[in-house]
């Protein structure tokens, strides 16, 4: 079995993205649009931040308190889509229940639209595969380059996907679908989610349940991506996969933490250098 080390490759993107960065004439500057008090996503927003300040692209970030109306964060929106500082903008999901997060997304500028939620850039990217559109969903782009930096090859194989979102599940089935996999998508209403994961050459995972993947439900080889984020006792993180016992199974494995999550960040960076070259 071997680890695909998220966290060495992240470490690499920001060191080519830092290069690449010093030779522009303008600084790219990611504006983050932080509402609520949700302890996750203040970790997240300060972990984007730090790896921003690695990759010499300039941060700022907006704070607004849980009651915040929709009307004051989608005037910000529009503030900073004006903003000739501001190169890309991400809204810290999930946002407050009487915020319609819909409304907030398609009022980026799909120019400056780092996460490519955007409708416009989301079925450019659909349509027509990443190749075509500017920026990519941040955690699919960072699962295939893993993939791709382990050669892990993709033409032809089972890929079985757990979770529809628009942020994971949806985005990486059209990844890998484009390179050719023949993919399955698994969600909640899956009935019998086992006849479908044992027979996974690629096994993404991104349903937010601890331990969801034992051992027996998977075959031997398998490629292991544990997309997954849970808190268990002592606010330790956990993925969807049991790790210990599928790891002696798989050939490739994520850990978590170490695997997807750094490769987000750097892929929102990459995006951000992107947006900021266009
Ligand atoms: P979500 O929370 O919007 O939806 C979860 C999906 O999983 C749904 O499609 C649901 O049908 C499916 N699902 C839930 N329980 C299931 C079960 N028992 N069997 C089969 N399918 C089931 O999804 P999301 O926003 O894509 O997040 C999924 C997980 O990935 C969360 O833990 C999230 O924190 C994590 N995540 C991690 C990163 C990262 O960078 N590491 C990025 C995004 C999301």
């Amino acid at each position: 079995m071997k680890i695909l080390n998220g966290k060495k490759l992240a470490d690499k993107y920001i060191r080519i993205l830092s290069r690449q960065v010093a030779t522009m004439k303008k600084r790219p500057v990611l504006a983050m649009v932080l509402v609520g008090n949700n302890p996750a996503s203040k970790i997240y927003v300060g972990r984007k931040k730090i790896l921003c300040e690695k990759a010499g692209i300039g941060s700022q970030i907006f704070t607004f308190p849980e009651k915040t109306s929709e009307k004051k964060i989608l005037d910000l929106i529009g503030s900073l889509n004006k903003s000739r500082n501001i190169s890309a903008i991400m809204v810290q999901l999930p946002l407050p229940k009487h915020i319609d997060k819909d409304k907030v997304i398609e009022a980026i500028d799909p120019r400056k639209d780092a996460d490519c939620l955007h409708p416009l850039n989301f079925g450019r990217f659909t349509q027509e595969g990443e190749k075509y559109s500017v920026v990519a969903p941040a955690t699919p782009l960072g699962i295939i380059r893993l993939l791709e930096e382990y050669k892990v090859k993709i033409e032809g194989k089972n890929a079985v996907i757990i979770g529809r979102s628009n942020i994971v599940g949806k985005p990486i089935a059209q990844m890998l679908l484009n390179r050719n996999a023949t993919v399955t998508i698994c969600h909640r209403h899956t009935k019998n989610l086992k006849s479908y994961t044992q027979k996974a050459d690629i096994l993404v995972v991104a349903a937010g349940k601890m331990n969801l993947i034992t051992a027996d439900m998977v075959q031997k080889g398998v490629v292991v991506i544990d997309v997954g984020v849970n808190r268990g006792e002592n606010k330790k993180v956990f993925g969807d996969v049991d790790f210990k016992s599928v790891s002696k199974k798989a050939s490739f494995i994520t850990p978590v933490p170490g695997g997807v999550g750094p490769m987000t960040i750097a892929m929102l960076l990459w995006n951000t250098v992107k947006l900021a070259e266009k």
